[in-house]
């Protein structure tokens, strides 16, 4: 391993899952009870800006009550002590990366705790419940924030920085995620095809399994503390 090795970490739903927060397209996730239509669409804002921002107030009003798990803090370690650069690219819209104390994130589908100005185009930290009332910031807008998560149709947040992170990266590593959800999952081919070593620790198999040099399967809290003590201490070699 060279000592400034470069680490990519996509993080999915099933590491927040370890930690209690609603998923949205498990078996049982959000998505079995709500039509995304109705909530998760730029359309489905314009037609019930009310009921989008209730379905989201909800999403924000649950992570006080989910805490970082094991898989979240042993990524903490790595960018703590890896001596080459370590980004996390996550598909999840909760804090808690942050909450655990990693410092370089990039959040692909937006986050929970900032709104967007329908108006203006700001982006701006939010903490408690968004309104069909509330006012931006920026422009001073009424009823124009949205919660700043990428809808269905929309593209996600920072893909040119991401796919020049994916080019540049020695090791790619994906973290509970499912591998249905694109364009996430052709990051492991675009890693690969540059020469990165591809590590898959998901609670099974992915769709996107086979894709990967290494897989590892069972709980990420359980599994990626493991991996990181084996990064760290020089004993795995990529
Ligand atoms: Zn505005």
């Amino acid at each position: 391993m060279a000592v400034t090795s470069n680490i990519v970490i996509l993080t999915g739903a099933g590491i927040s899952a370890e930690s209690g927060v609603n998923t949205f397209r498990d078996r049982n996730g959000i998505w079995s009870r709500v039509r995304l239509e109705d909530v998760a669409t730029p359309e489905a804002f314009a037609a019930h800006p009310g009921r989008v921002q209730k379905f989201y107030n909800q999403r924000r009003a649950q992570l006080p009550s989910v805490k970082p798990n094991p898989a979240h803090h042993a990524l903490v370690r790595l960018e703590q002590s890896h001596a080459g650069s370590v980004t996390i690219v996550t598909q999840n819209v909760d804090d808690l990366h942050e909450r655990a104390g990693s410092q370089n994130i990039i959040h692909m589908h937006g986050e929970l705790n900032r709104s967007l100005c329908a108006a203006c185009g700001a982006s701006a930290p939010h903490r408690g419940d968004l309104s069909i009332d509330s006012e931006c910031a920026s422009c001073g807008a009424i009823g124009r924030l949205r919660p700043d998560i990428v809808w269905f149709g929309e593209m996600p947040y920072q893909m040119d920085r991401i796919y020049d992170l994916l080019r540049d990266c020695d090791l790619f590593l994906s973290v509970g995620t499912s591998g249905n959800v694109y364009p996430a999952a052709q990051f492991v081919q675009e890693a690969d095809r540059h020469g990165a070593h591809t590590v898959e620790i998901n609670l099974e198999p992915s769709l996107g399994v086979s894709d990967f040099a290494e897989a590892r399967h069972g709980k990420a809290g359980t599994l990626l503390p493991t991996f990181v003590d084996e990064v760290l201490s020089g004993q795995y070699r990529f």
